[in-house]
């Protein structure tokens, strides 16, 4: 029986407005209210929030329709041409950088979004929600691959234009002036993007702050989710540089939330899940020194049999224990099917000299011919001044440079084994002309673009493997996840080996406690783009999906068979992950309940497998 048939038959219709509100809310068969209902909003009800919020309230239209609608307009080939920018797809009101995933989402509009200025036009939005039974979302940047930030039938507060950022010498968290002493912070709107906070506090200012490696997250999902950089291995998670959070919750309330005010949301808010406690408009974070050198160390090793491939892999595990086991080295291995191993890592304080120092007995083991593995193409190993890293001007000028390196701008090359800093272009750019200046991201994250998931799933990896005795059980299992996939191991997103006061911030967030005694973070995923349901020669192939959701599955089996308590990363993980609760925040999952119960007991705000979401039916419209 629906809720309305219900109330009838009860005859308690009359009852509701003396009914509490979250009573009401939390009945089973509570029903969140569609555009079909007859109590959705009036025009009149709309209108006065259009009013409220400044004039921000738009109807959102679903960009892709005109490619199913009028698929040879000059329209629709734009919106193709557009399609893999992802600066493009974070402007659109009614897209999401994931298109989808097979078997579980693929996106969709809102009814209308409220393109929010402030925090009181955040409390507006949530207000009407609350007070019109809405399903509500909450959207930044965009980038959830669990297509937590689209849902069809709601109401979406966007919060892309809320990037303001002002810089701080001396920043005391509102209410501990006694306890905290003054740091050095940046306070940035919530809507803001990597690059927009790498410009201003790297390249402008000369600091750093916790920021994702893609340049286009946004820091208010990314910090609520763990979030992790390139250098994280030095910095720690994003969350543990938190300082404080202004947050509107669910009762309409502009909230601090800091170490003194509200220390229960503000611990939530570090990592226990974007959407999931309240609508955060600004945060600040901790500012930490900028190091001479950022880096990369960039290569592929091509093994000459599964033997040889075997050989390798143990090679390198030893290598990583014994060298690149610290602060200093972040980013990437990839392991592939096609026995070759790919060196994609990012280097923190050392200058290319130290850093081929560093790999000069791998690469001497490599070129010893009887390990029958190779090197294919170029060895790149080198850095470039730290505050030049983001800075996408710099990039622009001295790319040529880069490439053709004249007069010591890169600072040692390795002449035997080729050097040549850094790949080129590393950076892609958004060529509307409209685009701001620092519209760049990195080529490596451009495939993701408009993708259509597959698969996906992530695994931390415990530190211990590592040990002497543990190390040939690793590498095994490393090989055998390869016969299935090509996987990732994230060194920067494992926080053993940093220091102790990254691992001590990050310590105290609500991200699964195997965070801090991992050494990696093991990803494997699989998808096509662009795709989208019904755009003829764009569907997605559900036969390929689901087969490659199986060696995706596979892939991860191998490699969690050896990892008691596997854990995963919130944002990077499996949509049909059975026991998230567990595998996102571990031993936290708890407390994180007992906080949604306290500042959402309504559960207002709903996303999939996100905390409290059990109590709601998939699409976040029915108590269950
Ligand atoms: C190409 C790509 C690269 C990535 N690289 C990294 C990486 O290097 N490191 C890493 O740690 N992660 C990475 N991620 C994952 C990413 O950090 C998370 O998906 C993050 O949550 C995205 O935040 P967003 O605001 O951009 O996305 P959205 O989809 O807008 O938001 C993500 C979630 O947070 C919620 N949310 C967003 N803003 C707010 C707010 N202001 N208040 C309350 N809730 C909010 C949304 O409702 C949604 O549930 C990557 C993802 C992609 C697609």
């Amino acid at each position: 029986m629906n809720r309305r048939a219900f109330l009838k038959a009860v005859g308690a219709a009359a009852l509701i407005p003396v009914l509490p509100r979250r009573v009401v809310a939390a009945s089973a068969n509570f029903s969140r209210r569609r555009p079909s209902d007859a109590a959705w909003p009036s025009e009149a009800a709309w209108k006065q929030l259009n009013e409220a919020v400044g004039g921000n309230l738009i109807p959102v239209e679903f960009p892709l329709s005109v490619l199913k609608n009028d698929p040879d307009s000059d329209a629709a080939k734009l919106l193709l041409k557009n399609i893999r920018n992802p600066y493009f797809v974070g402007d659109q009101v009614g897209l999401t950088e994931s298109l989808g995933w097979v078997d579980a989402w693929a996106t969709k509009p809102s009814v209308y979004a409220v393109a929010a200025r402030n925090a009181h036009d955040i409390a507006a939005a949530v207000n009407f929600a609350r007070e019109n039974n809405l399903r509500l979302v909450v959207k930044g940047g965009g980038h959830s691959y669990q297509g937590t930030s689209n849902a069809p039938d709601s109401l979406l507060i966007w919060t892309r234009h809320m990037h303001d950022i002002e810089m701080h010498t001396a920043f005391v968290p509102n209410g501990c002036e006694r306890t905290i002493q003054p740091q050095a912070a940046v306070t940035v709107g919530a809507g803001t993007i990597g690059i927009q906070a790498y410009d201003a506090v790297t390249t402008k200012a000369g600091k750093y702050v916790q920021g994702g490696g893609c340049l286009t997250v946004c820091l208010g999902g990314l910090i609520q989710s763990g979030g992790f950089g390139s250098y994280s291995k030095h910095y720690g998670s994003a969350a543990g540089s938190l300082l404080e959070a202004e947050v509107v919750t669910a009762d309409g309330q502009i909230r601090i939330a800091n170490a003194c005010t509200n220390p229960d949301l503000f611990w939530a808010l570090k990592g226990g899940g974007g959407g999931s406690f309240g609508v955060v408009s600004k945060m600040t974070l901790r500012v930490h020194e900028l190091p001479e050198f950022f880096g990369t160390a960039n290569f592929t090793v091509k093994a000459a049999s599964d033997e040889a491939y075997r050989g390798l892999i143990r090679e390198v595990v030893s290598f990583y224990r014994e060298h690149l086991f610290n602060d200093h080295w972040g980013e990437q291995a990839h392991v592939n099917p096609e026995n070759t191993l790919e060196i994609r890592m990012a280097i923190h304080g050392l200058d290319a000299e130290q850093a081929k120092k560093v790999w000069q007995p791998f690469l001497d083991w490599v070129a010893d011919s009887s390990h029958n593995c190779s090197i294919e193409g170029r060895v790149t190993i080198g850095s470039i001044p730290a505050r030049r890293w983001w800075d996408v001007q710099w990039w622009k000028e001295h790319w040529p440079e880069i490439a053709f390196p004249r007069d010591g701008l890169l600072h040692g090359l390795l002449d035997d084994v080729l050097l040549h800093v850094i790949p080129q272009p590393v950076l892609n750019f958004d060529n509307r002309p409209d685009a701001g200046p620092n519209n760049a991201w990195w080529k490596g994250d451009g495939g993701q673009v408009a993708w259509f998931i597959w698969g996906f799933e992530s695994l931390w990896m415990p530190a211990s493997l590592l040990e002497n005795d543990a190390q040939q059980r690793l590498a095994d299992a490393l090989f055998a996840a390869s016969r299935h996939a090509w996987f990732e191991l994230h060194f920067n997103k494992g926080l053993a080996g940093a220091p102790p006061e990254a691992i001590e911030r990050a310590k105290d967030t609500a991200t699964n406690p195997a965070v801090l005694t991992s050494f990696a973070l093991a990803i494997v995923a699989d998808a096509q783009g662009p795709a989208y349901p019904g755009i003829p020669g764009h569907e997605p192939s559900v036969d390929d999906g689901r087969k490659a959701r199986a060696r995706v599955h596979e892939c991860m089996e191998q490699l969690r068979a050896i990892v008691p308590n596997p854990g995963a990363y919130v944002s990077e993980s499996n949509y049909f992950e059975k026991r998230w609760q567990q595998a996102y925040w571990g031993s936290n999952y708890a407390r994180l309940v007992e906080i949604k119960k306290k500042y959402d007991p309504d559960g207002l705000f709903f996303v999939h497998n996100g905390v409290g979401s059990e109590g709601w039916s998939a699409d976040g419209f029915t108590r269950v």
